[in-house]
């Protein structure tokens, strides 16, 4: 799922353009902005709801849905068929979870009543034998009423275009389900299989899971659209949109002789010639992603999109229900039904299995499309959000939706853990790590941290437990702190030794220190080395030796590590000392990053600071003391509108400025 009806990744970039014309603060003030925007999203959220495993004495095979639902009145008359095992022996009552404000209005087994009860958003059912161990039981729920819509927006009933079309669709996701159907309102529960029959008036196209099979047009003026759904389906990915829909129809060919069909249910007015151009780009998504995880999950059913009236996208089973088409929406949506969906997530507190890894498989399409530079260019804007993550990417307070859904932790940080385990892996044994996982014994079940830790750590052939447990259950990310020195080695012609230490500090206890494989960059005056050392203290001096006189060391060059660097190089009496304050932008212009780099004579406390021609500040890159040495700042401008700016260092009264040109 994502909440975002302007890509949040968008909005972000659309604040730092508006900064350059905020009066103070512009990017605090973005986020106090974005933060509403997402809140608005949330204010229709019931009270708290914690983790909730519904009734663990049963497990549910499969659910039916036969639902009867008009929009004048909003109203949904259902009948619940749901098929279930005893959990426990002598199992003489249980319950399913359904919303008060939906009535049932009676049980049965066969054509046989059974005694129920409702209340506290439960409905509790006493089967007429007590039931053994594994013992089956059919039971049909008769229901109905307004469904509520909570958390996210539940099941709503909406409109669409300037004729204010009607438009019915349900979001369930994460406890929402119980307001439209009884159901075990857990994400480790799968049902095996499931049917939805919808029945509506005529002027709805209904759309749910799997494949249709049957529309019947009944003698009231009502049509019944019947779905079928024969894979593993985790209750909240059951899904209804309904509306005037017009069909867009498109084939993937998953091999020479095979292929499934591709149905996108979009409002009329909204099927344009290039949403249909956007949209043709998800075969293609289909056919990037079976590479890298393995056979689309659903190929003997479908792939769809519905429209619906919500500001984001929500990837119901075989059917994502769409509040916009945009390129990483489709790719985000798409990856969860390996992702999310082939593989769920047994608890809400391991839903960066779910939105991290759909969040990567964005970047991963664009990195198909667009090669490295597309990589390093969305992971560049990623890990700027990752950055300002709170907290644990292993939720720890389940009863607030939004915490849950924190777009800066459960995505962005979400997707940079993954970027990080394929920077220590590599490219292939990521690869192989995915395909194994979607493969695994958790394949249409779910699954947690620790069971992808398990996969991750034997396909690498080493224990990768450090690095979950540190990245998932600690908190925040390194700020390294270099200093280095060099001097020629005695008796060896143009080889030079490079004395490195690298302190860190996490600003938390959890952890003190990331241990991590750092990769070192060492220029020289003959070339360049790249070198990884294993960091695994707070505090730790390595030794290289490389060939040539060492100009310049650079941490984790390429990009794999969400981190702050700041690296000073200790001039020794090999080298001149440096005689004043000097300041100097490399490269200059620049497109992507600006470093700075600062030759101090003397100790000061100062701030560098880049400002706009107007004299705003755009943003802080350092406020520190500064000792003797070369001290170098680097920071990613990418995403700053091309222009000229000012970089000063100021201390005191005493200011340092040098212009600076971002390009692209
Ligand atoms: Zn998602």
């Amino acid at each position: 799922m994502i909440r975002k009806q302007v890509h949040a990744l968008s909005l972000f970039l659309f604040c730092l353009t508006a900064s350059a014309q905020l009066p103070d603060n512009g990017v605090a003030t973005c986020q106090h902005t974005r933060l509403n925007y997402f809140g608005s999203l949330a204010k229709s959220s019931r009270s708290a709801r914690i983790q909730y495993p519904g009734d663990a004495t049963i497990d549910v095979t499969y659910y039916k849905l036969d639902l009867n639902i008009t929009y004048t009145p909003n109203y949904l008359r259902g009948a619940a068929t749901i098929r279930l095992t005893s959990a426990g022996d002598n199992l003489n009552r249980f319950f399913l979870d359904l919303a008060n404000e939906m009535k049932a209005d009676s049980v049965k087994t066969g054509t046989q009543k059974l005694a129920f009860s409702q209340e506290n958003n439960q409905l509790s059912i006493t089967p007429t034998q007590p039931l053994g161990k594994g013992q089956a039981l059919t039971v049909t729920v008769y229901y109905q009423g307004k469904p509520g819509a909570t958390g996210l927006g539940s099941f709503t009933f909406g409109t669409h275009g300037s004729q204010n079309q009607p438009a019915i669709w349900s979001l369930s996701e994460p406890y929402g389900a119980r307001d439209w159907f009884p159901c075990k309102d857990s994400p480790a529960d799968k049902a095996d299989s499931s049917d939805v029959w919808i029945t509506a008036p005529k002027q709805f196209v209904s759309v749910s899971n799997g494949r249709l099979e049957r529309v019947i047009d009944n003698a009231d003026s009502t049509r019944t659209y019947r779905w079928r759904n024969r894979y593993p389906i985790a209750n909240y990915l059951i899904s209804v949109a309904m509306s005037n829909y017009a069909l867009y129809e498109q084939t993937f060919r998953s091999s020479p002789t095979d292929s499934m069909p591709v149905t996108h249910y979009l409002y009329p007015e909204a099927l344009t010639e290039n949403v249909r151009k956007t949209l043709d780009q998800t075969t293609a998504m289909l056919a990037v992603f079976t590479n890298y995880f393995g056979p689309y999950p659903f190929l003997k059913e479908k792939y769809g999109h519905a429209q619906f009236g919500w500001g984001g996208g929500m990837e119901h089973q075989t059917i994502s229900s769409m509040g916009a088409f945009n390129t990483d929406l489709i790719a985000h949506e798409l990856a969860h039904q390996w992702f999310g969906n082939k593989i769920t997530c047994k608890t809400w507190e391991h839903i960066w299995l779910n939105e991290g890894f759909a969040s990567y498989a964005e970047v991963l399409y664009r990195e198909s499309v667009g090669g490295t530079p597309a990589l390093r260019s969305y992971m560049n804007s990623y890990m700027l959000l990752a950055r300002r993550a709170r907290g644990t990417l292993f939720v720890q307070d389940l009863a607030n939706v939004n915490n849950i859904f924190d777009s800066n932790r459960t995505y962005y940080k979400g997707a940079t853990v993954l970027h990080m385990l394929r920077g220590i892996v590599g490219d292939q044994k990521f690869r192989e790590i995915l395909q194994k996982y979607a493969a695994s014994e958790f394949a249409y079940k779910a699954a947690t941290t620790e069971d992808f830790a398990a996969i991750a750590s034997q396909v690498y052939g080493k224990p990768l437990d450090y690095f979950f447990k540190q990245w998932i259950y600690g908190e925040n990310y390194p700020t390294y702190r270099v200093k280095w020195s060099s001097g020629a080695l005695a008796g060896q012609a143009n080889q030079y030794r490079v004395n490195l230490r690298l302190e860190q500090t996490t600003g938390t206890a959890n952890p003190a220190f990331f241990t991590m494989p750092v990769p070192v960059l060492v220029r020289t005056s003959v070339g360049d080395t790249l070198i990884t050392v294993v960091n695994t203290s707070a505090d730790q001096t390595f030794e290289l030796t490389v060939k040539g006189q060492p100009t310049e060391i650079q941490i984790d060059p390429n990009g794999w590590i969400l981190k702050q660097v700041e690296v000073t190089e200790v001039i020794t009496a090999l080298n001149d000392p440096v005689p004043a304050t000097q300041l100097t932008v490399l490269p200059n212009p620049t497109r992507d990053q600006l470093t700075a780099q600062i030759d101090v004579a003397g100790a000061f406390t100062g701030r560098l600071v880049l400002t706009n021609l107007a004299g705003q500040e755009v943003v802080t890159l350092s406020e520190r003391p500064f000792t003797s040495g070369r001290h170098t700042v680097t920071w990613p401008v990418l995403h700053l509108p091309v222009g000229r700016y000012n970089l000063t260092l100021t201390t005191g009264d005493r200011r340092l400025t040098k212009a600076v040109l971002i390009a692209k």
